[in-house]
């Protein structure tokens, strides 16, 4: 049930919900389309093919009305609206950054949020899609880390995302040749392994060569090491993989990210050594945000090229300079030194650039997004102390710490 942010259940009139009861399609996979499809009384000899046509409207066309679907039957068509939707979540808030990224603030049907961002570059377009609203793993330089995990997106959220950033872009006049997104990462919001079978049934429909048609060897999907999917990954999707890895010691690592605990350097690194695919064409990338004094030493170079050589990886690192966010105890690496720490990976035969950070000034740079919904659990937090401090007035044996304000 919904409710609005005073608690109450919203009330929705039939004026308000026009789409009343009906499915929404945007999302469905191919066998469950062909399913939707066949349950509306669609004559079975015609199921295939009216369902191979709807797959082509909706996601290699972008269209979100059956009117649209000129080479499906009239009365097919009145069928299909009478019961489907094609909808996209709604944009909340897009922002333009005077370098050309964008930021979409997404509010799905639940009303939680989460944010996509678009950055485009010289030879390609890639857009960083959010897998959960909110994050289990807490690693400390990260913005979307301190928030909560509210939810897991589902596959038709995933999937929505890069919808909606087509239909800004205007991309689905000339769905092939005028590609704007060209290449997708699962680096926004969310720790993508944790929820493996939602993007894994998001990306199967990216990947699709009737639908959307991208390449799996242009999508990217970035763990914080969740070892036992990372070869799900490899076998199952067959995307390539990234690795925040952001230290070379295991002290280190578990003091800025709490899943070494669980799933230690050695462990990560195995996995990677054994991810399906891996080879030097289809190198592995390790993440390394420059946090100064923390991980950014000449030692820690030299260190992360013998790791490098020990697992024997197809590998090459991305050095992420740290963006700042507010309330952060890091900071960004010297700029002198995030250099020098490359110039040692390089000179240990490894491939490491120094990512030019991309729309920071709307906070959309990598571990800056952080969506509304977490505000709103801050409003909660707040109505709850409200009334832990009512509670405690007319308590005289209540201590002020037990409302847990700090
Ligand atoms: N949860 C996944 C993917 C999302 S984060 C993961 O952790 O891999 C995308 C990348 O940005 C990760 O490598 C993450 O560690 C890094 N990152 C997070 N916060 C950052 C910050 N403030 N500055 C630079 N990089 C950051
Ligand atoms: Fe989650 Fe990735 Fe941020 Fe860590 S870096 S808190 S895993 S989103």
């Amino acid at each position: 049930m919904q409710v609005t942010p005073s608690g109450n259940p919203v009330v929705v009139s039939p004026r308000d919900n026009p789409d009343g009861d009906k499915q929404n399609i945007l999302g469905l996979d191919r066998t469950e389309l062909k399913q939707a499809i066949a349950s509306i009384g669609v004559p079975e000899k015609q199921v295939k093919m009216r369902s191979a046509q709807v797959w082509h409207w909706v996601y290699h066309r972008g269209v979100t009305s059956f009117d649209d679907m000129l080479n499906v039957s009239k009365d097919v068509r009145a069928r299909l609206a009478d019961h489907f939707i094609i909808k996209r979540p709604e944009i909340v808030e897009a922002q333009y950054s005077n370098d050309g990224t964008r930021k979409y603030l997404i509010r799905f049907a639940d009303g939680n949020e989460a944010e996509t961002v678009y950055i485009p570059e010289e030879d390609r377009g890639t857009l960083c899609i959010s897998s959960q609203v909110g994050c289990t793993l807490n690693c400390k330089f990260c913005h979307t880390g301190t928030m909560k995990l509210v939810r897991n997106l589902t596959a038709a959220e995933i999937v929505a995302q890069l919808m909606i950033a087509r239909d800004d872009l205007s991309e689905w006049e000339n769905p092939t040749e005028g590609r704007r997104v060209t290449n997708i990462v699962m680096m926004g919001m969310g720790e993508p392994l944790y929820n493996f079978d939602n993007v894994k049934k998001a990306l199967e429909i990216v990947m699709d060569e009737e639908g959307i048609q991208l390449s799996r060897r242009r999508i990217t999907l970035s763990t914080s090491g969740v070892v036992p999917h990372m070869e799900r990954c490899g076998k199952e999707i067959g995307v390539n993989l990234a690795v925040s890895l952001h230290a070379v010691r295991d002290d280190v690592r578990t003091d800025i990210m709490p899943i070494n605990k669980k799933y230690n350097l050695e462990q990560v690194l195995t996995a990677c050594a054994n991810y399906p695919g891996a080879h030097n064409a289809r190198r592995i990338t390790f993440e390394y945000a420059m946090l100064k004094g923390v991980n950014d030493s000449d030692k820690d170079a030299r260190e992360l090229v013998k790791l490098i050589r020990k697992y024997k990886l197809p590998a090459k690192v991305n050095l992420i300079p740290f963006n700042p966010w507010p309330g952060t105890d890091y900071e960004c690496s010297d700029w002198d030194q995030i250099q020098r720490f490359s110039d040692i990976v390089y000179e240990g035969g490894i491939s490491a650039p120094i990512r030019t950070p991309r729309g920071r000034d709307i906070m959309a740079a990598c571990g800056q997004l952080k969506s509304a919904s977490e505000k709103k659990s801050k409003a909660e937090l707040a109505r709850e102390a409200e009334a832990a401090v009512a509670a405690a007035a007319t308590s005289e044996t209540v201590h002020h710490s037990s409302t847990g304000l700090t």
